[in-house]
């Protein structure tokens, strides 16, 4: 019966928009969406058949719930990435080079996804790169911090063989490019942890965009 009435929960936390107001009780008066509808029926009981429909009184169908979603995890960092965090804390930005392939992964990955080795030397690396791809963020989200557009980009730091995502800023998003230099800006030290974000973002250097022969091969 009653199971279409239009129901909101604001205090809860969520909300149903339903299709075809009703009432349950005889007489009564539900109101939706600032309309007010007043609807007598027999035996105080009403069918889905008696609802007025959503094309004849003006109101909507079922298009959509909100509600909130969280999920709160522990990551247990390996001993390299651990090593990575604490160089973060300290504004220096430690990878792992493969003693095989020589190839530097940030954050170290422990084994060389290539060859399967140890990655054991450590390499500090600059705080400059390349924006490999990267995408223009136009979707608002719930807690988004960054008001579109935006871009997040893959950077491939100097001296690095694999990339990673970070926020592209201070350049109109429709500029960002491949091959475009970049350098991180680090939050102020006093609010430095052991985080990524202790770089705010990145920002183009002003130099010549990078050839593509240089980075295609970490696209
Ligand atoms: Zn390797």
């Amino acid at each position: 019966m009653d199971l279409w009435r239009g129901l909101r929960c604001r205090e809860g936390g969520f909300e149903t928009v339903a299709g075809a107001p009703s009432s349950t009780t005889e007489g009564s008066v539900v109101e939706e969406r600032g309309t007010s509808v007043s609807k007598p029926h027999e035996r105080g009981i009403e069918t889905v058949a008696d609802a007025p429909s959503s094309t004849t009184d003006g109101t909507d169908d079922v298009t959509g719930v909100i509600t909130p979603v969280s999920l709160d995890y522990l990551y247990a960092a390996s001993p390299e990435e651990s090593a990575f965090y604490r160089g973060l804390a300290e504004g220096r930005l430690l990878g792992q080079r493969c003693p095989e392939c020589h190839k530097v992964y940030i954050p170290p990955r422990s084994a060389c996804p290539s060859d399967g080795n140890p990655t054991t030397d450590e390499v500090e690396l600059p705080d400059k790169g390349t924006v490999t791809t990267f995408c223009i963020v136009n979707v608002p989200f719930m807690g988004q911090r960054i008001t579109p557009p935006y871009v997040s980009a893959y950077v491939l730091l100097d001296g690095a063989d694999i990339a990673f995502l970070h926020l592209i800023l201070d350049i109109p998003a429709e500029e960002v490019r491949m091959g475009m230099r970049v350098e991180a800006v680090w939050k102020p030290r006093e609010e430095w942890s052991t985080t990524i974000e202790n770089i705010s973002h990145f920002r183009p250097t002003g130099e010549p965009d990078a050839d593509y022969e240089t980075y295609k091969q970490h696209l």
